[in-house]
């Protein structure tokens, strides 16, 4: 039974998406956001944070395949990964899906966000949830990386709100310097970097903090229906400046021992390499100096 009633996103105030609502699931005031999960008419069930379309059943393959198979078949032998954010899971599971990741460490802030996307929507994070490789911890995760050890990971995946509210710490320099120390001589970073057409000034600000903490900053882009407004950008931060430069042969291969080729829905290793070509108004946003792509 389809109701009359629209769930418009607030994001920007004078434009933006609406959905028709079929049922409301859960609408709670955490003590970090206002978080309301409800069944859509178009997209399937839809997770919204603070007034921001966060998921949806319907596109999420796009950005947690990107977010995910991306940096860890470039880096070709991530064994130890940090998430942080990612409370809907779906994250994790991409991680889980690489045969040869040992650890998967995930930090979220708001532990409502866990409960309600397990109760809501459990196909996202899946048997994730319950494989012995992976750990959810309920934290900030500025503080986590604060207290990690040095050279702990291989790959950090950033699925973030944006820079506003409590998301905003993982923007900052004191995150990034300590990203740098807590990853592995061939270690990267990644994290969602916003849709550059109306949100310009987060890749460019964050690219220019994290070129202070590593030598290869550029990033990389997905179409992602619901994050409205062309191309979503994933920020990337490496170690190493060669990370980027795999053949989509070679990743292809790679692919094929981690599991999972064939199983994606937008990722392939085509896209992947050409995810990294990015139009001038995209690339006008990054350090001249550190993008060397
Ligand atoms: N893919 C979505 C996007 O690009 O907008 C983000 C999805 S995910 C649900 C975002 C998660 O980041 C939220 O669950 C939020 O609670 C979490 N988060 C925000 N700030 C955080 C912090 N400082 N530490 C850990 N998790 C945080």
């Amino acid at each position: 039974m389809t109701t009359d009633s629209w769930i418009n996103e607030t994001l920007y105030a004078e434009w933006g998406q609406r959905f028709l609502v079929k049922r409301e699931l859960a609408r709670v005031q955490s003590a970090f956001q206002d978080i309301v999960i409800f069944e859509s008419v178009s997209h399937g069930r839809v997770m919204v944070l603070d007034g921001v379309i966060q998921i949806t059943e319907r596109d999420e393959f796009v950005y947690q395949e990107m977010l995910t198979h991306v940096p860890l078949l470039a880096h070709g032998a991530a064994d130890n990964v940090l998430i942080i954010g990612a409370g809907d899971g779906g994250v994790l599971r991409r991680v889980l899906q690489h045969r040869g990741v040992k650890r998967a460490v995930m930090v979220e802030i708001d532990g409502e966000v866990v409960r309600l996307a397990k109760q809501f929507l459990p196909e996202i994070g899946g048997d994730a949830w319950n494989d012995p490789r992976g750990e959810v911890i309920v934290g900030d995760g500025i503080d986590y990386v604060k207290r990690a050890p040095d050279a702990a990971f291989d790959a950090i995946i950033v699925d973030s709100t944006d820079p506003i509210g409590v998301g905003e710490v993982l923007f900052t320099d004191d995150f990034y310097a300590n990203c740098a120390r807590i990853l592995t001589t061939r270690g990267l970073v990644v994290n969602q970097c916003g849709v550059p057409f109306m949100q310009a000034g987060e890749l460019r600000e964050t690219s220019a903090r994290r070129a202070k903490f590593f030598p290869h900053v550029t990033a990389y882009v997905a179409a992602v229906p619901t994050y409205v407004g062309g191309f979503m950008t994933l920020g990337w931060a490496a170690k190493d400046t060669s990370l980027t430069l795999a053949s989509a042969s070679e990743i292809r291969t790679r692919a094929q021992s981690a599991g999972i080729l064939g199983t994606t829905r937008y990722w392939t290793p085509e896209i992947h390499v050409g995810a990294f070509n990015l139009p001038p108004y995209i690339a006008q946003q990054l350090p001249t100096l550190a993008s060397g792509v």
